[in-house]
């Protein structure tokens, strides 16, 4: 049973919903960790009173630092200090950083031998191999936090076989444009893309969502959570964001798991497993939630799932590569320096690349990470 933990991205959405489920289960709050939004951080530490938190960035660190010199907490600074909190002995660390900047957090955690609730999907898109390899010589367990992930773990409890499994079916929100054309697309505004139809997410995510490219990075984290060949995961439109995702079994049996879209559900369900208790999210109430769809993604004009899977079969540092291009072309959309389209023309290019295919080291990841930022040779 865990009873403290450290919330790594603590001032984002994940990180406040974790939060929210660690004040409720009485939790012992170890470390937190953000970017460097002072004030937030400052306050979650006021609360909490963790025994350490961190800011990436140097000079937010040393403005909190002063601002919180009246607490027992110890402020910690850049990626350095994140690790250090990531590795600081909590039972179970949520991993709600954004991007590749959670990988070596993630690796931490495993390494310090605490349950790893994991919502940073980009740790396994991009270093999957290292992950689970490292998960499994500590035999620590990978608990997945993105709703989808959760709703196929919940699924296949009871199924210790995975052979028996036949193959993993993504729920897709289709995001704001689904059913348009890409004529009646040309134009899109940043707000438009921020506006998502069922969950409150933060920017980056909303934009992959507008994409469809949360759903290709969701794929290959799937595919490594659950060990499940590519062309066993299936993705489905489901406009209401009821049915979080699906696991059919040789027998053709479907399994799901449904529920409000609140992230505090899978948060939770990570940190308590496989137990659960009452939790701040709604009663689903079956009666009010209309008909529940599923439709094909329009993959000819969102390619993005199709760029993920072909990145993830030709292995290697593919995946990496398509994560970095597409980190850099969502956040060059949202300070308007390129349009949405742009974002998965992007994408599409990282295939293009000579990478190799074989096996990888984190440092690998990380110089094709950086090599495909900075547009230069890997
Ligand atoms: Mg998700």
């Amino acid at each position: 049973m865990i009873k403290s933990v450290s919330i790594l991205g603590s001032t984002g959405s994940i990180g406040v919903q974790s939060l929210d489920v660690a004040r409720m289960r009485g939790y012992e709050v170890v470390a937190l960790t953000a970017h460097g939004s002072v004030d937030k951080i400052e306050a979650q530490i006021r609360e909490f009173r963790p025994k350490f938190a961190a800011l990436a960035d140097e000079e937010k660190a040393a403005q909190l630092r002063i601002k919180t010199a009246d607490t027992p907490t110890r402020v910690l600074s850049g990626r350095e200090g994140v690790i250090e909190c990531a590795r600081a002995g909590a039972d179970a660390v949520v991993n709600g950083i954004v991007g590749i900047a959670g990988l070596e957090p993630t690796l931490a955690v495993i390494e310090a031998g605490s349950v790893l609730a994991l919502a940073n999907k980009e740790s396994l898109v991009t270093a999957g191999a290292l992950v689970m390899k490292a998960a499994k010589e500590k035999n620590i367990p990978v608990l997945p936090v993105d709703s989808e992930h959760s709703a196929i773990f919940q699924s296949i409890q009871g199924c210790p076989d995975r052979k028996q499994i036949k193959k993993l079916i993504l729920t897709a929100s289709g995001g704001p444009f689904y059913g348009k054309s890409r004529e009646e697309l040309k134009n899109i505004t940043l707000e438009q893309a921020l506006a998502h139809p069922n969950w409150s997410m933060g920017a980056k995510i909303t934009i992959d969502s507008a994409t469809m490219m949360n759903k290709g990075l969701e794929l290959i984290e799937a595919a490594w959570l659950f060990d499940m060949d590519p062309d066993r995961i299936e993705v489905v439109v489901h406009r209401q964001s009821i049915v979080h995702s699906l696991a059919e079994f040789s027998d053709n049996s479907v399994i799901a798991q449904l529920g409000v879209p609140d992230m505090r559900i899978p948060i939770q369900y990570a940190l308590t497993y496989p137990d659960r208790f009452e939790s701040p999210a709604a009663e689903l109430d079956l009666t009010q939630c209309g008909a529940l769809t599923f439709t094909r993604p329009d993959n000819e004009t969102f390619r993005c799932i199709d760029i993920c899977r072909k990145a993830l079969s030709m292995g290697g540092l593919y995946p990496a590569a398509v994560n970095a291009a597409n980190e850099k072309a969502n956040a060059a959309f949202r300070r308007g320096e390129t349009g949405f389209w742009d974002i998965q023309e992007e994408v599409g290019r990282a295939l293009e690349l000579n990478l190799p295919c074989g096996e990888y080291t984190l440092a690998d990841v990380l110089e094709t990470d950086r090599a495909v930022r900075e547009e230069r040779q890997v």
